[in-house]
């Protein structure tokens, strides 16, 4: 393919991103060579600007662009609700549905032994300090349903027996609107396994 110099580098960068191929790099490139200079000014430092300012909240490692994140300053969540998840992706996704109104401790990661990854590779020796500090009543463990997200909540709860605070786990089951027909056997059996009484 011909391509000037500088286009194949901004081609090979972008077809670096997750999800994106080869093809949809050249026709974001070529958007790109169709941008303004101010736009594409614009994008490029808005990618420099994430690198610069945004870091990990000190509390709960969240991305935050101060000391603490806007959910840990915020005195209108609730301090005694903890939610503990993998990623701050996955606290996005949280926060997108707009139900939970307690904080957060992001582990970035989650334990899994064949990929090196251990409880010191992850943040949870925080994790514990904060229950202990902090006066917590209930940990919510949302880490995913898979074999290194539930090791990673059984890890954690044992850590936790002795804190003297409720632990809890995220229900597993039919997603809303799902069809029973379709679904896995281990979510059907996470489902069965996590009934409620109707009331
Ligand atoms: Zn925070």
């Amino acid at each position: 393919m011909y391509c000037p110099q500088p286009m194949l580098h901004l081609i090979q960068c972008l077809s670096a991103l997750p999800g994106i191929g080869e093809k949809t790099a050249t026709r974001l490139a070529l958007y790109i060579m169709n941008q303004t200079e101010a736009d594409a000014l614009q994008l490029a430092r808005s990618i420099l600007e994430v690198k610069e300012k945004v870091h990990l909240c000190s509390r709960c490692f969240n991305f935050a662009d101060s000391v603490e994140c806007a959910i840990c300053r915020n005195p209108s969540r609730d301090a005694h609700l903890l939610c503990v998840v993998e990623t701050p992706g996955d606290l996005m996704a949280i926060e997108k549905a707009g139900h939970y109104k307690g904080l957060y401790h992001v582990l970035h990661g989650a334990i899994a032994p064949l990929d090196g990854v251990g409880p010191d590779q992850l943040k949870i020796k925080e994790l514990l300090q904060r229950v202990s500090a902090e006066a917590m009543q209930e940990i919510i463990l949302a880490t995913n349903p898979t074999v290194s997200g539930n090791a990673s909540a059984l890890y954690i709860s044992q850590q936790l027996i002795s804190a003297g605070v409720r632990i809890t786990r995220i229900a597993q089951g039919v997603p809303s609107g799902g069809d029973i027909e379709y679904i896995d056997e281990g979510t059907l059996r996470s489902a069965f396994d996590g009934r409620r009484e109707m009331k």
